[in-house]
């Protein structure tokens, strides 16, 4: 069996060998492979995992650090490429190679070699210029894009590098391609995100402006208005200046759009806006009433409403004068689009603390005060005080009433009898609007007609008292009697209503009324407001074939040559003048001059209130033909008049 032992030994040498040489293989295999997972492992930090280190730089940096576990370069520069497909050195280690890595690759670029580069997938071995050391570039490209070139130079003793260690290098670049690409994607998503944040913000600031502001004049609208009043409340701390809360409203300003058109009105709004604009927060406004500018807001609150709040105010004479300056720059002529349009306005204002320690109280009282110069003949200011409040509560009351009085069927049209002093008669009757309130009971139009005439219910109202007095007359005519003409009342308002004629015209037509049983009557005062309407307009009336007459007459300014122009049927001696004669010698003068000269344009007259045999025997003398009066009769109710008619006649 020793040839047997002698031939494993035989054999066992060489394999030994190879065995060791396995083993060394093994090991250096082993080596390289945890080596290899090393450098994958460092691989992954080339795409980095936040914002920062996802720029270029770094993914470059890292991808350098993680190319020197695979093979040590003397030297390394990365190209990028730029949006005009230029190659750019972006890295380079060491730093400032003038005459290294950059002045190899130009040689490379110039002799082509650089392009021949770019199209290889593999790293492509150069000589150096001095032919010293080898320099390798390798392109940096994802599957679809170029990104970059890699140029690294190795030392004479590197050169031998293994080929794994370049397909290493091969799969390194191909990630820090992949790398350059999602940050490229990643800051164009920024940026896109960027541009997309400011366009919201950009809308969301045009929101809260339209929100805020009137669309019209561009000024703060109620909501800032409010908001900024709650503000300034809020922040105050000195309680020796004050703030007033300054509310204005356009007096009649419904006519500029009636008869200009809402283009019109539009325009005279925003052209009030821009001067208010100018006044008050450009020009020396502030520097006149020595207030900061930032202490002065303007709103348009809706409408043909401003408002105005002036923060840290010295003395209420100030806020007087701030608000006369207000009043100077409405009340005027304006131009609007060639027309001259002539306007008035009304203002209220109430000062903090004194009117209302909260936004709402101050501007309630504001509007209460705003609204009470109105009633006292427009074209003023009011300060807010307690009795405006409670007055003004009871006439917004009294106005909510009235606006549902019509439809609840609660008003009523009473006659007072008029006398033909030479028969004793009663040739006719006024028409007398009363308001059976459910509530208060009957209402005298005192309590009601001025809001009616405000509120513009007057005209429904007008109406509606010309259609119950032809109703009634049409009973009356049935009853079989000769009818009586009834005189009604036109208020201011109805007389400039510009449909008026064409309504009654209706109203008579469709009743079959005849217009000679009908006289209208206007104050003197609404004639002589604007005698060239007037005369127009009762020109018109005139022609529905109604009678005319002038109410109250003695107590406006209207000379005896203006009458006229008018035709007119009757006058009307007011009541004021009739109550003291024939004791008052002054209104026994006035009532005598009234009389002759009402016989002498042949005008009937008509002598109100008469109310005693004294004042009845007087006028009789006068020759005046007609009385009206509690002598005779108080306004009484349609049946109550219809039965004195009758009984009047039956006995007569
Ligand atoms: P007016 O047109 O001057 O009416 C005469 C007023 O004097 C009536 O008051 C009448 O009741 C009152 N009166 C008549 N005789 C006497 C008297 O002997 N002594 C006293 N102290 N008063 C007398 P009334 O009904 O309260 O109406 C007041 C005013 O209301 C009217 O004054 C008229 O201007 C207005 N009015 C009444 N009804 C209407 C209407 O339907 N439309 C319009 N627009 N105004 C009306
Ligand atoms: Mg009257
Ligand atoms: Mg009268």
């Amino acid at each position: 069996m020793p040839s047997e032992v002698a031939k494993t030994w035989h054999h066992a040498l060489p394999d030994m060998e190879v065995m060791k040489r396995r083993v060394e293989h093994l090991e250096k295999t082993n080596q390289w492979h945890s080596y290899a997972m090393d450098v994958l492992g460092s691989m992954t930090a080339i795409f980095g995992d936040n914002q920062r280190n996802r720029d270029t730089q770094s993914i470059l940096r890292n991808a350098h650090e993680c190319l020197n576990r695979i093979i040590s370069f003397d030297e390394a520069g990365f190209y990028t490429v730029d949006d005009e497909s230029s190659f750019d050195l972006s890295y380079a280690q060491p730093d400032g190679t003038e005459a290294g890595i950059d002045a190899e690759v130009e040689v490379f670029i110039r002799n082509g070699m650089f392009a021949w580069a770019i199209n290889q997938n593999h790293p492509v071995c150069l000589p150096s210029r001095d032919r010293q050391s080898t320099i390798i570039l390798h392109v940096i490209s994802t599957r679809s894009r170029i990104r970059g070139m890699f140029a690294g130079r190795l030392s004479e003793e590197q050169a031998g590098t293994t080929e794994a260690a370049l397909k290493l290098l091969s799969i390194v670049l191909f990630n820090t391609a992949y790398a350059l690409e999602s940050a490229a994607l990643y800051s164009l998503m920024d940026q896109q995100q960027r541009t997309l944040k400011k366009i919201t913000e950009r809308q969301s600031e045009e929101l809260v402006h339209q929100y805020s502001h009137d669309l019209l004049t561009n000024l703060p609208n109620r909501v800032l208005f409010v908001d900024r009043l709650e503000q300034l409340i809020a922040r105050r701390s000195a309680r020796d200046t004050n703030l007033a809360v300054i509310l204005l409203d356009l007096d009649n300003f419904k006519r500029v759009n009636d008869s200009l058109g809402h283009r019109a009105g539009d325009l005279l709004i925003k052209l009030l806006g821009t001067e208010l604009h100018r006044t008050f927060l450009t020009e020396e406004i502030s520097r006149r009433f020595d207030l900061e500018p930032a202490s002065i807001t303007l709103s348009r609150l809706g409408g043909d409403e401003f408002g105005l709040i002036l923060d840290g105010v010295e003395s209420l004479d100030l806020v007087v004068r701030a608000v006369q300056h207000l009043i100077g720059i409405i009340s005027r002529e304006h131009d609007v689009e060639g027309h001259q349009v002539f306007l008035t306005c009304s203002v209220g204002i109430s000062v903090f603390p004194y009117d209302g320690e909260n936004a709402d109280t101050l501007i309630k009282n504001a509007d209460a005060a705003m609204y009470d110069a109105k009633q006292r003949g427009r074209n003023s200011f009011r300060f807010y005080t307690r009795e405006i409040n409670s007055q003004t509560y009871r006439q917004l009351i009294l106005e909510n009433d009235l606006v549902k009085a019509l439809a609840r069927n609660e008003f009523e049209v009473y006659y007072q009898p008029q006398v033909e002093l030479d028969t004793g008669r009663v040739i006719g009757a006024e028409a007398l609007l009363r308001w059976r309130h459910p509530e208060k009971g009957i209402q005298p139009p005192a309590n009601f007609i001025a809001i009616a005439e405000e509120t513009g219910l007057i005209e429904g109202l007008g109406l509606w008292v010309l259609q119950e007095v032809c109703a009634d007359l049409s009973r009356l005519g049935r009853d079989g009697a000769e009818t009586p003409r009834i005189s009604i009342n036109l208020s201011a308002r109805q007389f400039r209503q510009s449909n008026l004629v064409e309504q009654y015209r209706a109203v008579i037509q469709e009743t079959g009324t005849d217009p000679g049983r009908l006289e209208l009557e206007l104050t003197e005062s609404t004639i002589m407001k604007d005698i060239d309407i007037a005369v127009g307009m009762f020109q018109q009336l005139h022609s529905l074939g109604v009678r005319l007459a002038i109410d109250d007459f003695g107590t406006g300014y209207s000379s005896l040559n203006n009458l006229k122009h008018f035709p007119i049927d009757t006058l009307k001696v007011d009541r004021s003048f009739v109550c003291d004669i024939p004791d008052d010698k002054d209104d026994a003068a006035i009532v005598t001059a009234i009389v002759a000269m009402a016989k002498s344009l042949h005008l009937e007259v008509v002598a109100e209130g008469v109310e005693t045999r004294e004042q009845l025997e007087f006028l009789r003398r006068l020759g005046c033909e007609i009385v009206q009066g509690y002598f005779y009769s108080e306004p009484l109710p349609f049946e109550q008049f219809r039965t004195l008619l009758n009984g009047w006649t039956a006995t007569a």
